[in-house]
């Protein structure tokens, strides 16, 4: 055999300890051990890599995160501090874009620029586009009069608050479902090559992170259309797996939420399953269900009130009965379902669905909920009973510390972002980002799952949140071995062995042998995707 490629010279990480060097042929790892013997695979035309002594682990594998909406983004507001800073940077986008071009901003919280954007605000700053600023949580954004106008939303819109569709024409503020269809709208207005163009970009920053796969995690047929045009080019940086978003979200009179046209568009998506499913780059993995909102926004649904909004206990997107129909078309399609669901109401909502559909069948299809922000020990034993796998946020409890300690009771904060409770009782976990929300970094979801950071100046029992900290160890593993396992391609990515696929990823030091602190020093030196070098920052190597 002669190698395509051989890393040698480092600290190679594989289940059965460390090795010096490994060989790559074609798309798989072919041979991991001493530099001495894996050099004797070289010949000409391999290209070598002297790792310089780098630490190589299995590429990071990100099980849920949103890239088309970042690279759709024209404004970044996470950084701004005050509403006329938000003000000026929308005007300033709005100038370098042709007429009738949207300007989509994201990043925005009233916490952050003291209050909310407005409509007629807006309206002064946007040079007569269409302008939507998407608040950082996703649940909730505010249009100007022309997009408004685009949208087809006007005061006689209906608003149907229990199925998500708030709508506050205004002040332009759209939340939930509305805010959902105004996104869809946008991108859909986008021309194919232009939304593949950025997002092959963003891709590409994912691959310099570390990450090898990604799993988009509610991609609709806009998103479908630019991965293809991607991969069909060979132009995809990392490995994609598709949740599609089975929501219904259409402009009609009476609801943004049709029961009936979310079964008949689940219908047309399994159709869609079987057109990618072979293929090692791109591939459709499951459906993606919405049952709750976000604590954030206070649409997360919860067993109990919020304990800074009396009365309010947050909505359920769908019934039992839908929800049910919903998870049964899905499940007897064969089709890995992922239920949003952060409140521990939510919560139960997706399990009894779970249970009684797929019943122990939910281990085999590996169904999963996402987020699982607020559970209870019974929740967290029918998790492990049914082996419906957890899909946690590495980061969401320190972005989300300060807001979950106003919102929850102290009762509830006892099984808040409870991942140590979920991987003590051996529940099946895999870890995500969610980007653009988070931070897509590996190593800072890692960081912040195993240091979980207390604020600045500190006060008051942090003990709910410091309490469930998990080890270095295990955060990794929630994005390399137990990510693979969400997907279901456990025998083909997550370690380091022969046969799977060459996704790696060269660090300047190894996570695990890295004291807290020192991870955020840790730099990506290069990153492989199926044996191709997507990122590199070794210093010039030599071919053989
Ligand atoms: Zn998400």
């Amino acid at each position: 055999m002669q190698a395509d490629l051989i890393l040698y010279g480092g600290r190679v990480a594989t289940p059965s300890g460390v090795a010096e060097a490994l060989a790559v042929k074609g798309d798989r790892i072919a041979a991991v051990g001493s530099s001495g013997r894996v050099l004797r695979f070289a010949g000409l035309g391999t290209h070598l890599v002297d790792l310089g002594g780098a630490a190589v682990l299995p590429g990071f594998i990100d099980c849920h995160m949103h890239p088309l909406t970042e690279a759709m983004v024209d404004v970044n507001l996470t950084s701004a501090r005050s509403l006329s800073e938000v003000y000026s940077m929308v005007r300033k986008a709005a100038r370098e874009k042709a007429r009738g071009e949207w300007v989509l901003g994201f990043g925005w919280s009233e916490a952050a620029i003291g209050g909310e954007p407005t409509r007629s605000e807006l309206d002064e700053v946007s040079e007569g586009r269409p302008v939507l600023l998407a608040r950082v949580c996703l649940h909730s954004a505010v249009a100007n009069s022309r997009a408004l106008e685009l949208l087809k939303i006007s005061r006689r819109t209906p608003v149907d608050e229990e199925k998500g569709v708030i709508i506050d024409y205004d002040s332009g503020v759209l939340k939930e479902l509305a805010a959902e269809y105004a996104l869809r709208y946008m991108l859909r207005q986008t021309p194919s090559e232009v939304k593949a163009r950025r997002l092959q970009a963003t891709l590409g920053k994912l691959a310099s992170l570390g990450l090898a796969t990604i799993v988009d995690a509610a991609a609709g047929i806009e998103e479908l259309q630019a991965y293809r045009v991607l991969h069909k080019a060979g132009r995809l940086p990392v490995r994609v797996r598709v949740l599609l978003r089975a929501l219904a979200v259409s402009t009609g009179r009476r609801s943004f939420t049709d029961p009936i046209r979310a079964v008949s568009l689940l219908d047309s998506l399994v159709d869609l399953k079987d057109v990618l499913v072979e293929d090692s780059w791109l591939r459709i993995q499951g459906i993606k269900l919405f049952l709750d909102g976000s604590l954030g926004a206070r649409t997360a649904a919860l067993e109990e009130e919020y304990r800074d909004k009396p009365g309010c206990r947050g909505e359920l997107l769908h019934t039992p009965s839908e929800l049910r129909e919903l998870v049964s078309k899905a499940h007897s399609a064969g089709l890995q379902v992922c239920i949003h669901a952060i409140g521990d109401r939510a919560v139960k909502a997706a399990l009894d669905a779970l249970e009684d559909v797929a019943r122990k069948e939910c281990s085999k299809l590996r169904h999963r909920i996402e987020h699982c922000q607020v559970l209870s020990r019974e929740l967290i034993a029918r998790m492990r009973e049914l082996g419906v796998i957890a899909s946690i946020q590495l980061s969401f409890a320190t972005s989300d510390r300060e807001m979950a300690a106003c919102r929850l009771s102290s009762r509830q904060l006892e099984h808040a972002y409870p991942w140590k409770l979920l991987l003590e009782a051996g529940v099946k976990c895999c870890g995500g980002s969610d980007y653009p929300i988070e931070d897509a970094s590996p190593l800072t979801g890692v960081y912040n799952a195993a240091a979980r950071p207390l604020p600045p100046e500190a006060r008051g029992d942090w003990s709910w949140y410091l309490s469930q900290r998990i080890s270095v160890r295990q955060a990794v593993d929630l994005l390399t071995a137990s990510a693979a396992y969400a997907i279901h391609e456990e025998n083909l990515m997550g370690s380091i062995e022969e046969g799977k696929y060459a996704d790696l990823v060269a660090l300047s030091e190894n996570p695990l042998e890295a004291s807290l602190e020192g991870l955020k020093r840790i730099k990506v030196l290069m990153t492989v995707v199926g044996g191709g070098i997507r990122h590199l920052q070794l210093r010039p190597q030599s071919r053989a």
